[in-house]
């Protein structure tokens, strides 16, 4: 039985008349670990259970962290989280409350990283990659099927994009239920522009620095298979302002009673703002409310404050 759940598609009214069409909205944000990871790292914690690991090792201080330590939870196999120093208190015991093991190294997810690779290979666990492996694409994937059985076809599908495995899986999803003539809108913030960099040079770029609030979609440079699919397909990028971000997060809160993080609020964003693209596509807007745990309400004051969002 998958680790992930059924999550709700809800046709939203607020949106809908931003863009005069229809607009649906994939609730990833009901996910047990608050965001769509549940998808990837739970296909990818069960496969390697399957396969003999007796731990799960994580290098994510973010939701894929958390997602993993989910995943161990439901399976009854020890996790392992590293984290980066900056990963802030309340994300940590938020990891730790599942009973994983968290362990800081590190001042960037880099850092992080390598210290995981040697705990996987001292203690023979099995290392889960954040955003870079095909049973991650694969999990993500099935958002896309859930929504194709539902019987719903998307003009256009907006979503946010950090090292670009959602997007990867999206687009996997997509070839395979046949949305050939779907666009996809694939939103970053400023600070945090991956993909846009990637997407514009046609190959990886490694970004100098991450400067976003979004720090979800702060990937320094997005996975090679990301680029490939978007080469196969209809894809606009968007970039977006933190204020901007911050401010959908907000206002989405009102619209639907549900708090999102930053990244998330970039995808939304694009229609709040009423993007070009979906102005003038035809068929439904689908958008991937792709969550996070990563926010709470006197977070996305403080936010909104430092960043003069208006209520
Ligand atoms: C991980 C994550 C993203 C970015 O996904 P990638 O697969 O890294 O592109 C966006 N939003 C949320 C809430 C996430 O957890």
């Amino acid at each position: 039985m998958p680790l992930h759940h059924t999550t709700p598609l809800l046709p939203s009214i607020p949106l809908q008349q931003r863009v005069n069409k229809a607009v649906w909205l994939k609730m990833e944000s009901s996910q047990p670990s608050a965001s769509f990871k549940m998808r990837g790292m739970g296909l990818a914690a069960e496969r390697a259970v399957a396969a003999g690991a007796t731990q799960l090792v994580s290098s994510s201080g973010g939701n894929a962290g958390y997602a993993v330590a989910c995943a161990g939870r439901a399976l009854s196999v020890p996790v392992t989280v590293v984290v980066p120093t900056t990963t802030d208190e309340r994300m940590r015991s938020l990891i730790g409350s599942t009973g994983a093991t968290v362990e800081v190294a590190g001042s960037v997810w880099d850092e992080a990283h390598q210290h995981a690779c040697l705990i996987a290979e001292a203690s023979g666990g099995a290392l889960l990659h954040p955003f870079d492996h095909p049973d991650i694409w694969e999990g993500h994937a099935s958002v896309i099927h859930e929504v194709h059985a539902a019987g719903l076809e998307p003009g256009c599908v907006v979503v946010s994009v950090g090292g670009g495995g959602l997007l990867t899986g999206v687009l996997q999803g997509m070839n395979a239920v046949g949305w050939t003539a779907t666009r996809v809108l694939a939103v970053e913030t400023a600070g945090a522009a991956s993909f846009a960099a990637a997407h514009a040079s046609g190959e990886p770029v490694q970004l100098e620095s991450i400067n976003s609030i979004a720090v979800t979609l702060g990937a320094r440079r997005v996975c090679s298979e990301v680029l490939r699919r978007a080469q196969q397909h209809d894809v606009t990028s968007c970039v977006v302002s933190d204020a901007a971000a911050v401010g959908a997060c907000v206002q989405f809160l009102d619209d639907h009673r549900v708090m999102v993080e930053p990244s998330c609020g970039a995808a939304l964003s694009a229609v709040y703002d009423r993007h070009p693209d979906l102005m003038s596509v035809s068929g439904p807007v689908l958008v991937i409310v792709c969550g996070g745990a990563g926010v709470t309400r006197s977070q996305l004051e403080t936010w909104a404050a430092a960043l003069e969002v208006m209520p």
